[in-house]
């Protein structure tokens, strides 16, 4: 039995920082699809090497740590592998269920183009937005800052979860049947009010929370009347 007390890593990401200055890279197949292919993996072999490490993390994507000299050359290599590298500080995460691995892909245009919009919008601290494709919601949208749930060409939004520590907890349904025409424009609003009245590095779960009775959350919610 290997899985436990026998089972404790060699070479980890603080291990290698004691040794030198490394990058880590979020390595992942793309926002959608979960399935690496075999070459794939093979590159991020050959990459990481000897030197550096991987490991899984809980956000749909494999961290690499490389030595940063060599980090360049590294993102250059997974991405001709067809890989998705996130930005190194991302401000704005979006995340995405599999979309039945393709089968139920009505809402991934929308899924695009709120990535694409939201990808370089500064925020007091990370925000991540998490787009499922139908009311199954297999990737836990509701236990993401932002959770879009699609149904019927609209979103069920769900705001104000603690998505992590003992006090973890779902966020609440925010609005429903938000159309896809809207959506972009919905969210928008809701990353102003962020930018605009949360406090220095609020997360974006206590911001709602201390906030969430004010009337300009009611202006949101009545725009899309
Ligand atoms: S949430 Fe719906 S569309 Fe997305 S993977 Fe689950 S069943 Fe498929």
């Amino acid at each position: 039995m290997n899985a436990f007390q026998k089972n404790v890593p060699d070479q980890t990401f603080e291990t290698l920082s004691q040794q030198g200055e490394f990058t880590r890279l979020a390595v992942s197949p793309g926002i959608i699809n979960k399935h690496y292919t075999p070459a794939q993996f093979q590159k991020i072999a050959e990459i990481v090497g000897e030197k550096g490490a991987i490991k899984y993390s809980a956000s749909y994507s494999i961290i690499v740590s490389v030595p940063t000299s060599a980090a360049a050359q590294a993102v250059q290599a997974l991405q001709e592998a067809g890989l998705h590298i996130a930005p190194a500080v991302p401000n704005i995460v979006m995340k995405a269920c599999d979309f039945c691995d393709g089968e139920k892909m009505e809402a991934v245009h929308i899924t695009e183009q709120l990535y694409h919009t939201l990808e370089r919008i500064q925020v007091p601290s990370r925000v991540r937005v998490n787009v499922n494709g139908c009311a199954s919601a297999c990737y836990n949208p509701s236990f993401d800052d932002i959770g879009l749930v699609y149904q019927n060409e609209s979103f069920d939004v769900y705001l104000g979860a603690i998505p992590m520590g003992a006090k973890a907890q779902a966020g609440t349904l925010f609005a429903k049947r938000v159309g896809v025409e809207q959506i972009e424009g919905f969210v928008l609003q809701i990353i102003s009010l962020y930018q605009e009245y949360a406090r220095p590095h609020e997360p974006f779960y206590k911001f709602y929370r201390r906030t969430k009775s004010t009337e300009y959350w009611e202006i949101v919610k009545d725009s899309i009347k």
